[in-house]
């Protein structure tokens, strides 16, 4: 899925766009889903595909990294893409959605994680379908 960054503009609230297209974090506790805790799928905002279940979502203990949603694994191991992030000067992974190129947020090692994998995902990254 290829779009011009002037149809993604249109297509995203701004707030979206700096997330998903300019890589931008959204501020700590300020995420719709942070406690979105229904069952469901979590999907991209962007391209609408699923990213992770409700059922891999947990409450990560790691100082700093409460503020935003947490997934212990993908949905599928190839719906995102994990690239090293140097920027900010720290080494860090950068989760992408493999769909459509859209930045998510971070994986971090986690030993409050039951796979000791943290994914730690933007709210405004994601768009939550309630499963009954
Ligand atoms: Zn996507």
């Amino acid at each position: 899925m290829k779009l011009s960054e002037d149809e993604w503009k249109k297509k995203l609230t701004p707030e979206q766009y700096h997330i998903l297209r300019e890589k931008g974090t959204e501020t700590p506790f300020s995420g719709k889903l942070l406690h979105q805790d229904s069952n469901g799928d979590f999907v991209c905002a962007a391209c609408g595909t699923v990213l992770f279940h409700s059922d891999s979502k947990y409450d990560s203990t790691i100082p700093g990294l409460e503020g935003w949603p947490s997934f212990a694994d993908a949905a599928k191991s190839d719906a995102v893409e994990l690239t090293d992030d140097n920027t900010f000067g720290m080494h860090r992974t950068e989760v992408t959605c493999k769909t459509c190129g859209s930045h998510l947020g971070h994986l971090f090692d986690d030993e409050s994680s039951p796979t000791g994998k943290h994914y730690c995902i933007n709210s405004a990254a994601l768009d939550f379908q309630e499963k009954q």
